[in-house]
């Protein structure tokens, strides 16, 4: 086995027969331990009236009732505070606190033991491994280690492999970039819109070629960006450097990685996690590729507060090929394809933001950021998409691409607006690129 080149080679390159038994082996372990532990998963199986025992084979697990996100908001009105009764362990031995952004509601508090935190840093392990991370690296983590989860695993984690960790903090962006000049770091993680605007700041108001720095490595999180082509290939360009994704969230973990030969997906780590598609409409399970739908997750080992069939909306398919790398970790194709909430229809068509930034950051006359807003005049849907041109960019130049390829990758006509060059806004971490006014009438 080699284990140069996996973290761990028994897991990632597991049979997938022997892969699935270990899961519905895992499966069980957790749902026994959450129904026997937390109030609120015993009264959600009772009411269904199903205990473990009753999960026989691997196709029972859907049996199992999906826990929402606004259930966990509920929970917290209930002891102990302030987690609520899904807390599976005394509350004196819930060592780290973090909460959701709270982007689309009130924030959900996340309770992890010291175990749950070595959980997260081997998970950690797997992505980092995987994209060439070695005790060699000097890791830049710039983002505000605050209650958020953000990258604070990922920083455990590097120091698991045996890399050298620099904490960029509360420094700003400036900042953040001489330090990285300094000290030569070798990589380092951030959103697909913080690692593009560090490379704007550091050309436009410092004078720094960010391809001169000796960043090689960059792992992207909290969008979708790094998972669109163009919007990676921004990315590596600015900075001269492989861009990786991967996808975590603070109730679940960190469940999905691209390796190092960037198959244009990521692999759900299967060892530690049970991802299932669920399509949208008929709530089926789906087992085959190329079919999109919502993902249903557990975390197999989380254990303060668990994780088991959450309904996470994120929207994936499986993906038909497997990849180079040898690991058998099934790929979603295109990584995180968007969130269930986001994809609606507009003119009875559906449609993804995703879709128009894959567009956008095609054209090479446009800036980065742009701004999508779906309202409606009198009865019909419009779509207005505000973009930047480049400096000494005319508009003339990109319109007629533009409008072409944004008829044929989404089928739907927009109001283009054009602005200068840094006038639309920019941001820290995750953009807020989205507006459907329609919602709120
Ligand atoms: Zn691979």
């Amino acid at each position: 086995m080699n284990r140069q080149k996996y973290w761990n080679p028994l897991l990632e390159t597991m049979p997938r027969e022997k892969l699935k038994q270990l899961q519905f082996k895992k499966f069980k372990r957790i749902l026994t331990w959450a129904y026997t532990h937390s109030k609120f998963h015993r009264a959600l199986y009772d009411t269904a009236g199903l205990t473990p025992d009753d999960i026989r084979s691997f196709d029972d697990i859907k049996k199992i009732p999906k826990v929402e996100k606004s259930m966990m908001r509920d929970i917290q009105k209930k002891d102990p505070y302030p987690y609520g009764d899904a807390l599976c362990v005394p509350l004196e031995e819930v060592s780290a606190f973090r909460q959701t952004s709270g982007t689309t509601g009130q924030p959900v508090y996340q309770p992890d033991t010291l175990q749950d935190w070595d959980w997260w840093a081997e998970c950690w392990a797997f992505i980092l491994w995987s994209q060439g991370y070695r005790a060699k690296d000097r890791v830049f983590l710039p983002f505000g280690y605050n209650i958020f989860v953000a990258f604070w695993a990922a920083h455990y984690g590097s120091e698991k492999l045996g890399c050298e960790v620099v904490p960029g903090g509360i420094l700003d962006t400036q900042a953040r970039i001489l330090k990285i000049q300094e000290l030569n770091a070798t990589a380092m993680m951030a959103t697909p819109t913080y690692v593009l605007n560090m490379a704007d700041v550091a050309k436009n108001k410092m004078g720094i070629d960010s391809r001169e720095l000796s960043i090689s490595k960059i792992t992207c999180a909290g969008e979708p960006g790094a998972g669109i082509p163009s919007t990676k290939k921004r990315m590596e360009d600015a900075w001269g450097a492989k861009v990786y994704d991967h996808c975590g969230a603070t109730e679940i973990g960190a469940w999905a990685y691209e390796c190092e030969d960037q198959p244009h997906g990521m692999h759900v780590n299967e060892a530690m996690f049970l991802v299932e598609i669920e399509d949208i409409e008929t709530g089926h399970i789906i087992e085959e590729p190329g079919r999109r739908g919502k993902m249903i997750i557990t975390a197999l080992d989380r254990i303060a507060q668990p994780c088991v069939r959450f309904d996470s909306k994120d929207v994936i398919e499986w993906d038909s090929e497997s990849c180079t790398c040898g690991r058998t970790f099934r790929l979603i194709k295109g990584g995180v394809l968007g969130r269930s909430d986001d994809i609606t229809k507009v003119k009875g068509v559906l449609f993804s933001p995703a879709a128009i930034e894959e567009v956008v950051r095609s054209i090479d006359g446009l800036g980065d950021e742009f701004e999508i807003i779906v309202d409606k005049q009198g009865d019909v849907d419009r779509i207005k998409l505000k973009v930047e041109l480049l400096p000494e960019v005319t508009r003339l130049s990109v319109e007629n691409t533009l409008i072409d390829q944004l008829r044929l990758k989404t089928n739907l006509r927009y109001q283009i607006e054009y602005y200068d060059y840094g006038s639309l806004p920019r941001y820290e971490v995750k953009a807020k690129r989205f507006k459907d006014l329609r919602k709120k009438q």
